[in-house]
């Protein structure tokens, strides 16, 4: 069987709804819908969920969250009525959350329950059964998933049935709400096709799969026809945003093959994801921006048994979680995500570095992008000199490279404000 998560677009308004339906129709495998919330109409238009953050945000202050939450209501209603569906218990279910949220139930419920309606919705139109995440899915304190949550699945799911299921949240341990990061539906997705014993994962988006780059920034990139787990995680966590970095670990062990594809072009045969695939050379190219790097040195830091440890140990008191490391013989780079920590917090952490452990340096610096080639057996090709090339005949300035630890990625750090070129460029200069 095939277990199907339809992203935000494809949940976007009555219409979308429709081709989600013909689309579930058109092959009886597909037995379970995971759904996201309703995502944008067209460019001006806003995200169910961001008005949710924002509703829960007026309540964080005391303020009613009414006239951000009447559009969220006439969204789920306008589409009810768009697919002929009975509004009245809608109407009162919409009533209770706004009365929730405004009673501060937290983030993390407010974030929700976008999912939840849609899945709602979804359900009686198709004429399946709901069930909800918040019953089956246990997601740790640190935002990873639970394993008890492939049993407690599994006992609901019968063979034959029919579901839909929500997206992006599950619930702790003791039951309270909780959502993964943001996309993380495609991490639903994941765990129900795992629970479920599935046979394929498909991923239905606004796009044909996973481009070689961002088509918003190549208009004419080439859809990637077959990648391997490792490289789809990969080029996701440099900014192929098409799928989310975590969603892959839920189906490893099972070997489950993930199809991406396009609810508005469902005859496109996307891309398809599988556990290791032979071939070599380049496959992608992606950039991700928002990042501030921290410079150390010390002269013999390296001789230290422990140092790097205890330095990482002092980042993390300070929410500092670097997702990029390069070494030197006595210097590191860290580079971290910019929204971990403000400047004064970072002041302070600087200070402390230098006098803790006695630096020679130690600085931050804000505006700086990673950018990654991927593709197989990379530590084995020098394609990523003719990258390196490319840069500099643009005048894109590299600042950080790692080249050979990995075999599928190759980083190059760029500043913010050169990334998307730099994208354009070496995409020109490989594909
Ligand atoms: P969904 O709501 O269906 O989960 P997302 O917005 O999360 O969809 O992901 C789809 C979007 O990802 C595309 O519309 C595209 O703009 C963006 N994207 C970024 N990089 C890539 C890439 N390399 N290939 C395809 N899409 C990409
Ligand atoms: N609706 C959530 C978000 O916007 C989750 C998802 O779409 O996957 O992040
Ligand atoms: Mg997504």
């Amino acid at each position: 069987m095939t277990v199907c998560k339809f992203g935000g677009s494809s949940l976007a308004d009555d219409a979308q709804i429709r081709k989600v339906r013909a689309i579930l129709e058109a092959d009886s495998s597909r037995t379970i819908a995971v759904v996201s919330a309703p995502g944008k109409r067209n460019a001006d238009d806003e995200k169910v969920t961001d008005m949710l953050y924002e509703c829960n945000a007026l309540a964080q202050q005391n303020r009613s969250c009414r006239h951000v939450f009447d559009n969220i209501a006439r969204r789920y209603i306008d589409i009810a009525k768009g697919l002929k569906l009975d509004t009245v218990k809608l109407a009162a279910a919409l009533d209770e959350i706004r009365q929730n949220i405004d009673a501060g139930r937290g983030t993390d419920y407010a974030a929700s329950r976008g999912e939840y309606l849609s899945a709602r919705i979804m359900a009686s139109y198709l004429g399946w059964e709901f069930i909800d995440a918040a019953e089956c899915i246990v997601i740790n304190g640190d935002g990873t998933v639970n394993p008890l949550s492939y049993e407690r699945l599994a006992g609901r799911l019968e063979e034959g049935g029919h579901y839909v299921i929500p997206g992006f949240y599950g619930a702790n341990e003791q039951g309270v709400v909780k959502t993964f990061s943001r996309g993380g539906s495609d991490i639903s997705g994941a765990i129900v096709a795992r629970a479920a014993g599935a046979d394929l994962y498909e991923n239905w988006t606004d796009v044909s799969g996973m481009y070689a780059a961002d088509p918003r920034i190549v208009k004419d990139a080439k859809v990637i026809e077959e990648l391997t787990y490792t490289q789809v995680r990969e080029l996701s966590d440099v900014g192929a945003s098409v799928f989310h970095e975590e969603a892959i670990a839920p189906v490893i062990e099972k070997g489950i093959a993930i199809n991406i594809r396009n609810t508005n072009a469902p005859e496109d045969p996307g891309t398809m994801i599988r556990p290791s695939s032979e071939k070599k050379g380049i496959i992608g190219v992606s950039a991700k921006g928002g990042y501030s790097k921290l410079k150390l040195r010390k002269l013999m830091m390296f001789k230290r048994p422990g140092m790097r440890h205890a330095m990482l140990t002092m980042l993390h008191l300070y929410g500092v979680r670097p997702s990029f490391s390069f070494f030197g013989i006595d210097s590191i780079v860290w580079y971290f995500e910019s929204g971990q920590a403000n400047d004064s917090v970072l002041k302070s952490m600087v200070e402390r570095l230098k006098k803790d452990f006695q630096l020679d340096y130690a600085y931050y610096e804000r505006d700086h992008a990673m950018l990654g080639i991927v593709g197989g057996h990379l530590d084995d090709d020098t394609s990523f000199i003719t990258a390196c090339a490319a840069l500099k005949e643009a005048g894109i300035r590299i600042n950080n490279v790692n080249y050979g630890s990995s075999n599928t990625t190759t980083l190059i750090g760029v500043n913010d404000s050169d990334a998307k070129r730099a994208v354009e460029v070496i995409y020109k200069a490989l594909f």
